[in-house]
């Protein structure tokens, strides 16, 4: 039997159905199942997205098996509608539109009334016994046709309508008479041969076919390719066309067009929503000329019809058990559905409607769980821009969205400026061309974070994402001046204290201070308000209790301080997978501390500079221990190259180049400050991410070790003497062969021993490594001889497998994913193929030698959908994310379990 690549549909019948995606597109594939269901949509038949791909081998070319099945299948519609394509007495007129298997609204084309020319248009026009109406259509063709097929810009086909509408004094389209439309037509065909040097087409078997073409042609314009990349779906899916009867929502008073949704897409709310215009055809209820009545008007203008529609609609939704997303027109009184598809909706109302449907028994539990995008939920827990409100402001420029959320503020260019403005009560954006881990007090005190340069583990993002505070990285169309305090950007130039606005989740910039609405859910966290006010709390923490009754993979927090891992305990941390202990030295108070360590060259000076910093430590690790209510706390020893704490090379030159030309008297300070000088030269490295840091360090200075495990067990000791649970886990950095491992195991276990004995406290504890280099993953059995868990470092593993910085990548990796070179940013989520198969050597390997052995990901990644799907897959113990993240991870790993258990992912929308 010969291929088939056309399904049909109308007249109760249908060739497909809703489950045929992949070859009719979503639209496609959606008007067959209305079809046959009964609903009233009008006949028509899809071209499967088999024939998109044929049509690119060809170069272009409808093949000519293809071209017969469309010839059977327009016959077959001829039937179905009782008219004829291309009859100038009972003219059938035809949509092409396109549609792929995931929406791509707006992305790819579309051409309504197609089959009028000179001679049909006079058939329409006596058949409905309205001249204007078919003038309409025509015009319409036209305008759409020659935009679409012949690639003449539809601008100029607006300015003539524009220019007629001035010159007549008509403000809207359906005001315009039937002369004046013919006017505008002959001006409209004009157009077209000065462009093109031809006519507009009057064969409509050659309108179709190059319709049809065109559409196919569609699906590879850079729109389209654009939005592909930025929603990860593949290049060769392609689009499907279908090809239906048209009817008509712009015939007189009685007729319209309208969209709507069966529940409110932005807050949930169980009613009826949309907007619809009367006398109108497709596109003009989006275009924004005329506005639309909202659909609550429809009841009291037809109520007969509206009532039909509530009724249709609310049928559709039981019968997809989502909510729906639908397109419909009413030609003199008689309602068509044109399209349903599932609605894309808010996290809220997202969280919302999954909830109710399971209440409402149209669904269950397990199918609620995978309607929301588990990156949904971070809308919930950050402030978000009035959406309206965003609409009317200028888009500065564009960067990494490194940290959900939205902020407005004035803008501050150094840390210490946004501590003293927030002194002041002002709200501040931190504007830095990239930040330190100097700049913590200035990130703590500002609403949000903007980056000229860094990626997404820089240290803006990490330590934002940590805070839960909106950041934008490695912002490349901001020029900024961090001396004269300015930012350039989209031509204007920004100064210190001017308003700005960042969208944390989309990486936009704007200008300006823009509304934000709080998050009810943290106001519930935070106590700010009680969990039974909050309808949304309710809905968000039911629904999660669901995604804990199926996920397997456990959820972990990286948290540097005790009140972030309060937070990450309220959003259902289950201990804490990474506390990066560096992080703790920054405090006022304890910065000059580790200062001083660095700068004493003699191991017994360290050591006791290192016992002043010991006690806050063991307070830190203490709250640490108690806010995980005795889940297990992953505590990391030192990482980062030591010259990180001192001041930079730079300033300390021009401080002294300064004091020496102002010949100062202040001998001390010039003396202090060479001193520095020296040290910060002798520990500068060429490459420090590659350089004396992580175990390394542990092994050149065992004593910062020492103190660290004396820290540990001393606050284990007094939590458990306290009568509470505590289980530390100490984690070694950057370990790349068992022989280090080995050594700081020693001293981590010695010390361990040593405190538990003073405290005669027994209590269980681990000693493991991070696995972040590419050589720990090939010899994971060996280091899992003296490894009690691994847990994956996925920032330093990406840009040590790759060799790409992780802080300067992003001065290119944007390039390989514009040019499509690579889909994904590594550093985003997990590169399957490359680190992901070191990760799976390390797994396999390490339970090789030690089979129970605990493995998690302390990484960026392990807040990442995709990146927590892999996990799962790898048999990972648990993931780790900040505490935002806590939520997204419980949700992505409880969806992989009802994948697994379908046998198949699920198909979006
Ligand atoms: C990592 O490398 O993935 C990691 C968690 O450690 P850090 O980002 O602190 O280097
Ligand atoms: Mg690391």
């Amino acid at each position: 039997m010969a291929k088939k690549y056309m399904y049909f549909f109308g007249a109760g019948t249908a060739e497909g159905n809703k489950e045929m995606k992949d070859l009719l597109g979503g639209k496609g594939a959606n008007l067959a199942e209305m079809a046959g269901i009964g609903l009233p949509v009008p006949p028509g038949f899809t071209i499967s997205t088999e024939v998109c791909t044929l049509f690119a081998k060809s170069g272009g070319k409808i093949p000519p098996a293809v071209e017969k099945e469309i010839m059977t299948n327009l016959r077959k519609l001829e039937r179905a509608s009782g008219q004829e394509f291309g009859d100038e007495a009972n003219p059938l007129l035809v949509s092409v539109r396109s549609g792929a298997k995931f929406s791509m609204p707006g992305m790819m084309d579309t051409i309504l009334n197609l089959g009028l020319n000179e001679r049909t248009l006079e058939g329409l026009a006596r058949k409905s016994g309205n001249r204007r109406f078919a003038l309409d259509c025509y015009r319409r063709l036209i305008h759409m046709f020659s935009d679409v097929v012949m690639g003449v810009p539809k601008k100029k086909f607006e300015e003539i309508l524009k220019s007629w509408k001035e010159k007549m004094g008509f403000q809207f389209d359906h005001e315009i008479p039937a002369l004046v439309m013919e006017k505008i037509i002959a001006d409209y065909k004009k157009l077209i041969k000065k462009e093109t040097g031809q006519d507009f087409p009057q064969d409509v078997m050659i309108q179709l076919r190059q319709a049809i073409s065109a559409v196919f042609e569609s699906w590879n314009n850079p729109r389209a390719v654009t939005y592909r990349r930025e929603y990860h779906i593949p290049d060769d899916l392609g689009t499907a066309v279908s090809v239906q009867m048209m009817v008509f929502g712009n015939v007189g008073e009685n007729s319209a067009t309208g969209v709507g949704f069966t529940r409110d897409p932005a807050t949930g709310k169980k009613e009826i929503y949309g907007e619809y215009l009367f006398n109108a055809q497709g596109e003009d209820v989006v275009a924004g000329i005329r506005t639309p009545s909202p659909l609550r008007k429809l009841e009291t203008e037809m109520p007969g019809v509206f009532k039909q529609l509530k009724e249709t609609t609310t049928r559709l939704e039981k019968h997809y058990g989502d909510v729906q997303d639908f397109e419909f027109t009413i030609q003199e009184g008689k309602l068509y559905m044109l399209q349903t598809r599932n609605g894309k909706r808010t996290g809220p109302a997202a969280i919302k409607i999954a909830v109710d449907l399971v209440e409402e028994g149209l669904i269950r539990k397990e199918e609620a769980l995978l309607k929301v995008e588990p990156q949904a939920l971070d809308q919930l827990l950050h402030p978000i821009f009035d959406p309206e409100e965003k609409k009317k402001h200028i888009l500065l420029a564009k960067g990494l969205a490194a940290s959900p959320g939205a902020a407005s503020g004035q803008m501050v260019f150094t840390a210490n400026d946004a501590v003293a403005w927030k002194k002041e009560g002002k709200d501040v954006i931190l504007v830095r061309d990239e930040t330190s881990p100097d700049d913590i007090h200035g990130m703590s005190a500002a609403q949000g974070i903007l980056t000229g340069t860094g990626g997404m583990t820089s240290h803006a993002a990490v330590v934002s994402r940590q805070m839960g505070k909106p950041a934008i990285v490695g912002c490349c169309d901001i020029l900024l001046s961090e001396e004269k305090k300015t930012l350039t950007a989209d031509g204007r130039t920004l100064r210190e204290g001017d308003w700005i606005s960042i969208d944390g989740a989309t990486g936009e910039v704007l200008a300006d201070r823009i509304k934000t609405r709080p998050s009810e859910i943290l106001q519930v966290i935070n106590g700010e308000k009680k969990a039974a006010d909050s309808k949304m709390y309710q809905y968000f923490t039911k629904f999660l209790s669901w995604a804990d009754k199926v996920r397997r993979l456990r959820v972990r927090a990286n948290s540097d301080t005790p009140p972030d891992a309060r937070v990450a305990y309220a959003f259902g941390a289950e201990g804490i997978g990474l506390a990066r202990t560096e992080h703790m030295f920054f405090g006022k108070d304890r910065l000059p501390i580790i200062k001083e360590m660095i700068l004493s060259e003699k191991e017994e000076d360290r050591r006791r500079i290192l016992s002043r910093l010991l006690p806050f430590q063991r307070q830190d690790f203490y709250e640490f221990f108690k806010e995980m209510h005795g889940h297990p706390v992953t505590i990391r020893t030192i990482d980062p190259p030591l010259h990180e704490f001192l001041p930079k090379r730079e300033d300390l030159m021009v401080e002294l180049t300064e004091l020496r030309a102002k010949k100062s008297k202040d001998k001390k300070k010039i003396e202090e400050l060479e001193k520095l000088l020296e040290r910060v030269r002798a520990l500068s490295e060429f490459n420090p991410m590659l350089g004396h840091r992580g175990c390394r360090l542990g092994i050149s200075y065992p004593e910062i070790i020492e103190m660290q495990t004396e820290a540990i067990f001393e606050a284990a000791c007094q939590v458990a003497k306290e009568g509470n649970k505590v289980f530390p886990e100490i984690m070694v950095p950057l370990v790349g062969s068992a022989a280090e491992l080995a050594n700081q195991k020693v001293i981590i276990k010695r010390v361990a021993e040593e405190v538990l004995a003073k405290h005669k406290v027994k209590l269980a504890y681990t000693i493991g490594t991070m696995i972040e280099i590419p050589r720990a993953a090939i010899t994971a059995d060996e280091i899992a001889e003296e490894a009690e868990f691994f847990s994956f470092g996925t920032n330093d593993l990406t840009q040590t497998t790759y060799g790409i910085s992780r802080d300067d990548g992003v001065k290119f990796i944007n390039y390989y994913l514009l040019k499509g070179i690579w889909k994904d940013d590594p550093f985003s989520t997990i590169d399957i193929p490359g680190v992901g198969e070191l990760m799976r050597m390390a797994v396999e390997k390490g339970r090789k030698t030690r089979p129970n052995l605990k493995v998690g990901i302390c990484g960026v990644h392990g807040g990442e959908p995709r990146s927590v799907v892999f996990c799962h897959q790898l048999g990972l113990n648990y993931v780790s994310c900040s505490a935002y993240q806590i939520p997204i991870a419980r949700l992505a790993a409880a969806q992989i379990v009802i994948q697994e258990k379908q046998g198949k992912k699920t198909d979006g929308d």
